[in-house]
């Protein structure tokens, strides 16, 4: 057993440090999300100590990073997904991060895992959350595992899979007449009150520090030589941050020798970090605050019209030397068959999101052949059933199976309400 890590708060923009204690959730000078940040001095342990310590199934085999005690932890085994190989692709070498192995179906459930061991060992009785669906079926379902009674707030638009799951664990759910923004500031409003935690991304620190154990995982199963990219959807920016947080971690505690880049997919009309990437860029400095959009995507989960942890995101990308990609609903739906069709991997179009920025990152060569790439598979494809409503066998398969609902503009595509 090594000795634990001392940790403390710091924001993501103004760096501002904030004393380790309480369950902080934004930066009391700038009002920004703040991170956690790990004391390595001398004295600390060896990358062999490290290493040699994460032993155990789950994501808590990594106790030894984690700001909390695995005493606090569930019971339910988060983590441990398969990082299913898929051989030579397009050129490149590409696996699959199943993360709807997880509990609730999606790779949320390290985030909420963390958060609720934190909120218990702060003596928190009740958890809330804004959700676009996934975070709120995560928080539900770890919630009821610790017998914590929870609140998940929610669009008017969540698919119907996913509040039947939020309800199934007895979760409370709210349905806002909204916007996910708006649930997001009634969430935090419900939480007003030390014995409440409020997981929302972004605002809650803890849910970075979940997220990172997928991208400790990922590096492990390819014996600490990470890959030359990782591609994660990206809607909040929040796992984006947190793969990123992981990656820089085992690089700065010399587990690794080099920190892959990431490649940031997103829905072309919830395209806000991409934007924000690429005036950043030419202007060599990250936007304090989003530029907002008007969502209208059928990757539901990367759904949002003002990212919340925008600035973290922006961050992650400088510090992985990462890019964003942008794709219609036709692409996402395209390559959401692609990929259960041709590997046996049925996702949520976010993840099919993450599939087609591989072709368009291929096609315009900004992933180099013989690379070695890692795709995440956020959450299952279970979880958005409407996605594929209408399926038309025979010889129309190529053209009309699997309709989304929202792309009537599409070519070789109809409403799905136009089918027989
Ligand atoms: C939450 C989620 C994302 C996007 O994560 P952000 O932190 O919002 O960027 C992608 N895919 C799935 C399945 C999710 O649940
Ligand atoms: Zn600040």
């Amino acid at each position: 057993m090594i000795p634990a890590f001392s940790y403390r708060y710091a924001c993501v923009r103004c760096a501002a440090p904030q004393p380790w204690g309480e369950i902080r959730y934004r930066c009391p000078v700038c009002g920004q999300n703040l991170r956690i940040q790990r004391q390595i001095d001398a004295d600390s342990p060896s990358a062999a100590d490290i290493v040699s310590t994460f032993q155990g199934r789950g994501q808590w085999r990594y106790g030894a990073l984690l700001p909390v005690e695995a005493r606090w932890a569930s019971r339910l085994v988060v983590g441990d997904t398969p990082l299913v190989d898929c051989g030579e692709h397009g050129g490149v070498r590409l696996w699959v991060k199943d993360e709807a192995r997880n509990p609730s179906g999606s790779l949320k459930d390290r985030a909420t895992d963390v958060v609720l061991a934190v909120a218990r060992r702060a003596g928190c009785r009740h958890a809330v959350t804004a959700s676009t669906g996934n975070a709120g079926a995560s928080l539900a379902c770890i919630a009821a595992s610790h017998g914590m009674p929870a609140t998940v707030v929610v669009p008017a638009s969540t698919p119907l899979a996913k509040l039947a799951q939020i309800r199934a664990y007895g979760a409370k759910v709210c349905e806002v007449d909204g916007s996910y923004d708006d649930a997001f500031e009634i969430a935090e409003r419900l939480a007003d009150d030390v014995s409440v935690c409020c997981r929302n991304t972004g605002i809650n620190p803890f849910t970075r520090e979940g997220k990172k154990t997928c991208a400790f995982e990922i590096a492990e199963a390819l014996d600490w030589r990470v890959p030359d990219w990782v591609i994660v959807p990206t809607g909040d920016g929040n796992m984006l941050s947190g793969i990123a947080a992981g990656f820089l971690d085992l690089h700065a505690l010399g587990i690794t020798t080099a920190v892959p880049r990431l490649l940031a997919a997103q829905a072309d009309t919830s395209d806000s970090i991409t934007r924000d990437w690429r005036a950043g860029d030419e202007a060599m400095a990250l936007p304090a605050s989003p530029t907002l959009v008007n969502p209208d995507t059928v990757a539901d989960s990367l759904s949002v019209g003002r990212p919340r942890d925008h600035f973290a995101a922006l961050h992650a990308l400088r510090a992985t030397r990462g890019a964003c990609v942008a794709l219609s609903d036709a692409r996402i739906m395209a390559a959401s068959r692609d990929l259960a069709q041709r590997f046996g991997l049925w996702f949520e179009p976010s993840t099919a999101a993450g599939y087609a920025a591989l072709e368009e990152g291929l096609a315009t060569e900004c992933i180099r052949p013989r690379s070695r790439v890692v795709l995440l598979g956020t959450g299952s494809g279970l979880k958005s059933p409407q996605c594929f409503d209408s399926v038309v066998p025979g010889h129309l398969r190529d053209y009309v199976d699997a309709v989304p609902r929202r792309m009537p503009d599409a070519p070789g595509y109809g409403p799905s309400e136009a089918q027989p």
